[in-house]
């Protein structure tokens, strides 16, 4: 029960950090493209901002936008404390690469919310447009289960929605199902009765 629960958390966690470190495929006029992982976007929006509000000779002095600043301060710092390694994106590829085990359950947790936390911040500095993720509150529509537990007994709900890059993926705690593809997310709508 717990190694699957510290499994099902593990994938939530790469799902995290995808959008994070590593190139973003996405639609672009209607074909499939590659964007910049959300790191590396946020340095060139703060290499861009030190360029706007300086004199061109002075660029690399002058003032980056505080909430950029302030996100690479509170990432770069976390995932320093969370692994060792070159770089902030090399950090957080190895922690997608690390086995946990059921102890690291939490701090497996944690670092999801944190890394979506991330995410969220980064799109809304870099004025993405937010994905229209589906409010679920319901039972699956697979397993029919609502609940699922984890080791402490801690309830949450089975279904659940996250965004990742520009998109939005669902799954299920209880039976493992995903929802991942544009025709995966179009048959999910329909079942929980949205589209
Ligand atoms: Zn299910």
């Amino acid at each position: 029960m717990s190694e699957e629960l510290i499994g099902g958390a593990v994938e939530d966690l790469r799902r995290a950090i995808q959008p994070l470190a590593y190139p973003q495929p996405h639609w672009n006029a209607g074909r499939p493209a590659w964007a910049d992982s959300l790191y590396d976007r946020m340095r060139d929006a703060l290499t861009a901002t030190s360029a706007q509000s300086g004199a061109p000779m002075q660029a690399s002095k002058a003032p980056a936008r505080i909430d950029v600043i302030t996100w690479f301060v509170d990432v770069d710092h976390s995932v320093g404390v969370w692994q060792d390694g070159n770089n902030t994106i090399d950090r957080l590829r190895q922690i997608t690469e690390t086995t946990y085990t059921p102890d690291h359950l939490n701090l497996v947790k944690a670092m999801t919310r944190r890394c979506e936390a991330w995410a969220s911040s980064a799109h809304q500095i870099l004025g993405d447009n937010p994905p229209k993720v589906p409010v679920l509150r319901r039972p699956c529509p697979l397993c029919n289960e609502l609940w699922v537990y984890d080791r402490d007994k801690v309830r949450a709900y089975a279904l659940t929605a996250t965004t990742r890059a520009d998109d939005w993926v669902a799954a299920c705690a209880a039976c493992k199902t995903v929802w991942v593809t544009k025709a995966e997310q179009a048959v999910f709508l329909k079942l929980i009765g949205v589209a």
